[in-house]
């Protein structure tokens, strides 16, 4: 039994019985339960753990988190502190009760001398270690991104959401230092009419038609965002009033003509926009900004809609 797990070892794969056999046969062997933490971070270990039966789990932030792998009869455990002589920074926890022979330092040198396909061996564990940590990383991260963007997007029309609007608008005010940052605010003209002709699901098809072409029209640093339910804002840095008026009656143009359709492809009707614009003076806020530009939407609503207004 003990010589038939050592010969499916993947350390001792290719290797003559003969040359670990009596050697590992007079190695101590720990008995685990399940749930006991055979590794952990900040401990070294001075041997590895070959499993002669029962399974582990590897843990790299937590015992209690997700593993990233499992281990059982056959595999090793504990190769990596032994080889860098440093700290773990895996948790290896026992799943079920097993026996585990614990070959020390001394001893796994000593048969890599006398067999180096050991090294071999234990180079390609390591190396399928790598590749499994690698890919949990890589998940990691990919779930990290998607997080970021659903805490700084808007999920109907994948522009800025308010709050990262806001903190946008701060932080290029507080170091514009003599660099001017322009802010349109623009809101659909009639939009309740426009919900009450073609529905809710048309509507929310107008506000992602409108959301593409504000995407399409601005530049790289420009900032997009939705800013509430039919009024969008953007941030214009190092532009002054002259040229974002250029750019907000480019995009009240081109709202006018451009094509909205339903979800079935059915075309609906146009719409516009009324938009108003401030600059950032020296001493200007984000509060201010906002109201600035504010009044001169209220403005181009109340001189008939379909207008940029300037301030
Ligand atoms: P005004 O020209 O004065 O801006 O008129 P308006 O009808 O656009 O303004 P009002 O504030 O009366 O109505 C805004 C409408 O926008 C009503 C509301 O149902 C609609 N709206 C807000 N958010 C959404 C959304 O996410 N989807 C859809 N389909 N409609 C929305
Ligand atoms: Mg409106
Ligand atoms: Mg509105």
């Amino acid at each position: 039994m003990f010589a038939e797990i050592l010969k499916g070892a993947k350390l001792l794969q290719g290797v003559a019985a003969e040359i670990y056999l009596d050697e590992l046969a007079s190695c101590p062997i720990r008995e685990m339960t399940a749930g006991e933490i055979l590794i952990a971070p900040g401990i070294k270990h001075r041997c590895i753990l070959l499993i002669l039966s029962g399974s582990l789990s590897i843990h790299l932030e937590r015992p209690e988190t997700e593993p990233v792998g499992h281990v059982g009869a056959g595999d090793i455990v504990g190769e990596i502190s032994l080889i860098s002589h440093s700290v773990t920074s895996a948790w290896v926890v026992g799943e079920t009760p097993g026996r585990l022979l614990m070959i020390d330092e001394h001893r796994l040198w000593g048969l890599i001398d006398q067999a180096p396909l050991i090294a071999r061996n234990l180079l390609m564990i390591l190396t399928g270690w790598i590749t499994t940590v690698n890919g949990h990383v890589l998940e990691q991260r990919k779930q990290i991104d998607i997080l970021q963007d659903a805490a700084r997007l808007d999920g109907l029309t994948g522009l800025c959401n308010r709050r990262w609007f806001d903190e946008s608008l701060a932080r290029l005010l507080a170091r514009r230092v003599h660099h001017p940052v322009t802010l349109i605010l623009m809101d659909i003209d009639h939009f309740k009419r426009f919900n009450d002709t073609h529905g809710h699901p048309g509507g929310d098809q107008a506000l992602r038609a409108l959301a593409e072409l504000l995407k399409a029209t601005l530049r790289l640093h420009d900032i997009a965002a939705r800013y509430g339910g039919e009024e969008f804002a953007l941030i214009l840095p190092e532009t002054g009033l002259s040229a974002a008026t250029v750019v907000a009656e480019r995009l009240r143009q081109a709202a006018a003509v451009m094509p909205i359709h339903a979800l079935d492809g059915a075309p609906l009707s146009t719409l516009t926009l009324s938009l108003g614009i401030a600059t950032g003076s020296d001493d200007a806020t984000p509060e201010s900004l906002i109201r600035l530009a504010d009044e001169r939407l209220y403005q181009a609503k109340h001189e008939g809609r379909n207008r940029v207004c300037v301030g």
